[in-house]
């Protein structure tokens, strides 16, 4: 069993890293900034996968899959987007390598070997995918193109965190091509939706929707719409980004096409994309300080099952009732692991589930059989109960979804506790460093205005929300006029 965790409101980030590492979710490799994503912590990647592939092909996309090299020449072609990523660009010059004359037992770089043109490891694919479609599209029939790809990218980050933010990300980027305007805003819109549905349904993480200002906005966007969390600590994240690209790849890449009346015309685009960050929004929304708390819909074990004993004898007949539950509770579609390992103890099983998430927990010794009972543990109440055999499937099959709406409504009355109304720069700095949270102020609409609020509290727009109400007002900072408040949070 692993060490306790440091209690969140100790250390935070102290807190997250080792749930992380002790709940076996991933480590840091010998890669600077790049981590080694273990079983179970892809586990629930692969579940969000899962979940996000349906939803894609299900509103009419496609999977494909392009290159991880970006020739120099097309990367810079669309130049704000080449202008965005070119500070963390990993960059290809060599494709080989020979053994130093100095040191056989070394290898360098073989100068000889150099590149013509460089290749940029993608950090994003709209340069390669823009390039190809080129070739796709001559006619308004060859539209739309609804394509996702799942791949990995690198960005080459300074500071990293674990899922937050790695130089190497695995990720699912769309990119679509479309006949109009206001085809390509619908399906830049039509992703963010399907985003916030599924983390809000499926993660039971509740996100507020809008769109980006400008300095926050994607290199190459028009407009970038995204939903944001809040976590425990009172800072923002970006849990999903979706971009109306306009036509600026099309022209970058020269992709026309034919239109119904004759007309030759630009192609317009979106973009957008979920990342391994979200396996760390997950964590920063429902854990504690036992460790991991999962909701049903992404646990890969949603029931384990721990027998008591001693002996053999007792073992067995433990088993009989533990198995029987089990393949109950897999006929209901629940997943069920049965722990009858003799190599650890049941406490010992018992804290690493709770550090793993596990929703429920089943325990049967001798006194439970004598009666006909199974102790039922919660994860995320950490409750016990005691309840009949007869009776057991049907309430844990129950709790899978009572488990899924209490983390959504806990966490979504979290969130609006900290959502705060602020009318001054003193309430906003105040409100800001005693709660956190999002602080919904006016603002004038500037740049200038924006960063000279991060220069003086670490906080930035995280969006301009989609949703509610619109009252004019007056800038938090300089007291123009506004048209709408905007919601500031420090974010991760
Ligand atoms: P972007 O292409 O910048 O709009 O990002 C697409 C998605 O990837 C967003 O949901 C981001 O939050 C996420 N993301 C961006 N950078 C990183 C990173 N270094 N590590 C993990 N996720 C990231």
């Amino acid at each position: 069993m692993g060490k306790k965790l440091t209690a969140r409101k100790e250390d935070y980030s102290k807190w997250y890293n080792e749930l992380v590492v002790n709940a076996d979710l991933a480590e840091n490799s010998a890669v600077r900034g790049c981590m080694v994503i273990k079983p179970y912590g892809y586990a629930i990647w692969e579940k969000m996968q899962a979940e996000l592939d349906r939803m894609f092909k299900e509103s009419g996309h496609q999977n494909a899959y392009f290159p991880l090299f970006v020739p120099k020449s097309l990367f810079e072609a669309e130049e704000k987007n080449a202008e965005g990523f070119a500070k963390e660009c990993a960059v290809v010059t060599h494709y080989r390598l020979k053994t130093d004359p100095n040191d056989n037992s070394k290898l360098i770089v073989d100068p000889e070997a150099k590149l013509e043109e460089e290749l940029i490891v993608r950090p994003t694919s709209e340069a390669i995918i823009w390039n190809t479609y080129k070739g796709w599209i001559q006619s308004y029939r060859d539209l739309p193109i609804l394509i996702n790809q799942w791949a990995n990218v690198v960005r080459w980050e300074m500071r990293t965190r674990l899922f937050l933010r790695t130089a190497e990300f695995l990720w699912q980027e769309g990119h679509t091509a479309h006949a109009t305007k206001a085809e390509a805003i619908g399906e830049a819109e039509l992703m963010n939706n399907i985003y916030a549905e599924f983390v809000e349904n499926f993660m039971a993480i509740p996100v507020i929707k809008g769109t980006k200002s400008e300095n926050e906005r994607f290199a190459g966007a028009v407009e970038t719409y995204c939903i944001e969390a809040l976590m425990q600590d009172g800072k923002a994240l970006q849990a999903g980004t979706s971009h109306f690209l306009g036509q600026n790849f099309a022209k970058a890449f020269d992709v026309k096409f034919a239109s119904k009346e004759g007309n030759l015309e630009h192609v317009w685009a979106t973009s957008w994309g979920v990342s391994t960050r979200l396996v760390g929004a997950l964590i920063m929304t429902h854990s504690d300080d036992n460790g991991l708390v999962l909701p049903p819909s992404l646990a890969p074990i949603q029931v384990v099952i721990v027998p008591i004993y001693k002996g053999d004898d007792q073992l067995a007949q433990i088993s009989e009732v533990a198995n029987d539950i089990a393949s109950k509770l897999r006929a209901a579609g629940v997943s069920v692991k049965y722990d009858d390992r003799d190599t650890q103890k049941p406490g010992w099983k018992f804290a690493q589930y709770e550090l793993q998430g596990v929703p429920v927990r089943l325990a049967i010794g001798p006194k439970d059989l004598e009666k006909g009972n199974v102790e039922l543990a919660r994860r995320d109440t950490l409750t016990k109960e005691v309840v009949s055999q007869e009776d057991v499937v049907g309430i844990v099959t129950g709790l899978m979804t009572t488990i899924q709406e209490n983390l959504f409504s806990r966490a979504k009355n979290y969130r609006d506790e900290h959502i705060s109304k602020v009318d001054s720069f003193d309430e906003f700095k105040e409100v800001l460093k005693t709660k956190g949270g999002f602080l919904s102020a006016h603002w004038d609409g500037t740049s200038e205005t924006e960063k000279a609020i991060k220069d003086r509290t670490k906080a930035t727009i995280r969006l301009i929300p989609i949703e509610g109400e619109k009252e004019a007002g007056q800038c938090v900072f300089s007291g123009k006029p506004s048209q709408q408040r905007v919601l500031f949070a420090k974010a991760y």
